[in-house]
C-alpha cells in the first residue's frame, strides 16, 4: 500500500488527486490530504501542490507542518510543482521581503516567478527527454513559474536527472529564455530545465496536473515512490 500524500494547505492539489486515480497500477494508491502532523506520519510520498510559495510555507508554520516537511523530505519521496518547486529548492531568488522558507531537498537554486506576472503565463510543448515515449512533447502549462537557476549538486548529493526541458524555439513569442535577447542561449542551460530528478524527489516548474497527460505522475509513482534505485 502506498499512501501518496498532499499539503493541501493551499494550492492546486484536487487535480493532482484525480490524476493519480486515473493511474493503472497494480499496487493500490491511497491518496489522503495532509493538513496536519498526524496525517503527515501516515505517508509514504508527497506531492507539494502549486499555488503560493510563501502562503503555503506560512500555513505550514502556522499548521506546525514546516520543520515536519524538513524532516519528511529528508528520507521520503517528494514532488514539489510550482510553487511546490520552490519549496523544494535549496535557495530561491527573487523572494517577497523577509524571503523564502523552504523545506530543500534538491540541490538547485530557482527563482520566483521567473517568466513574468500572471498575464505572462504560457503553454508549450516539452521535449520529454527523462519520460517514456519520450520523442512526444509533454504540454507544459506554466502559471507564474520559478525558473531553475543552477544545479549545485555537492559529491556526497544524488545525482540530478533531467526529466524534460523548454526549447527557447518552442517558447511562445512573448517569452524568452532570461536574461532576453540572447540569441544564442546554450540549450543545456540550467534555465532550460523545467522538470529534473534528484534521488527520490521530483521538481517540475510547471503543472502536469492540469494536462490529460500522464506520464509526469506515473514517472513520480514509478521512479520516485515505488522505484528503488535513488
Ligand atoms: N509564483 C508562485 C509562487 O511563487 C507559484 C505559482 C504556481 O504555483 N502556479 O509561489
Amino acid at each position: 500500500l502506498v499512501r501518496q500524500i498532499f499539503v493541501a494547505l493551499q494550492g492546486a492539489f484536487a487535480e493532482h488527486q484525480v490524476m493519480l486515480k486515473k493511474l493503472s497500477l497494480k499496487r493500490k494508491l491511497c491518496v489522503v490530504l495532509v493538513r496536519s502532523e498526524e496525517d503527515l506520519a501516515k505517508c509514504d510520498a508527497l506531492i507539494l501542490p502549486g499555488g503560493e510559495s510563501t502562503t503555503i510555507a506560512l500555513l505550514a508554520r502556522l499548521a506546525g507542518l514546516l520543520e515536519p516537511l524538513r524532516e519528511f523530505t529528508k528520507t521520503k519521496p517528494v514532488w514539489g510543482t510550482c510553487a511546490g518547486a520552490i519549496l523544494l529548492a535549496q535557495t530561491v531568488e527573487n523572494t517577497k521581503k523577509g524571503g523564502q522558507e523552504v523545506l530543500g531537498g534538491m540541490s538547485i537554486s530557482i527563482a520566483r516567478n521567473g517568466w513574468g506576472s500572471q498575464v505572462e503565463s504560457f503553454e508549450a510543448p516539452l521535449v520529454a527527454e527523462g519520460l517514456r515515449e519520450s520523442d512526444r512533447p509533454f504540454p507544459g502549462v506554466f502559471i507564474r513559474a520559478p525558473v531553475v537557476l543552477s544545479l549545485n549538486p555537492k559529491p556526497q548529493d544524488p545525482p540530478i536527472t533531467i526529466v524534460a526541458r523548454i526549447s527557447a524555439g518552442l517558447l511562445p513569442k512573448t517569452q524568452t529564455l532570461v536574461p532576453p535577447d540572447e540569441d544564442d542561449t546554450d540549450p543545456r542551460d540550467a534555465r532550460t530545465i523545467v522538470a529534473l530528478r534528484q534521488g527520490r524527489h521530483l521538481l517540475t516548474t510547471f503543472h502536469p496536473e492540469l494536462t490529460t497527460d500522464h506520464r509526469i505522475h506515473e514517472y513520480f509513482v514509478h521512479e520516485c515512490v515505488l522505484g528503488s534505485s535513488a
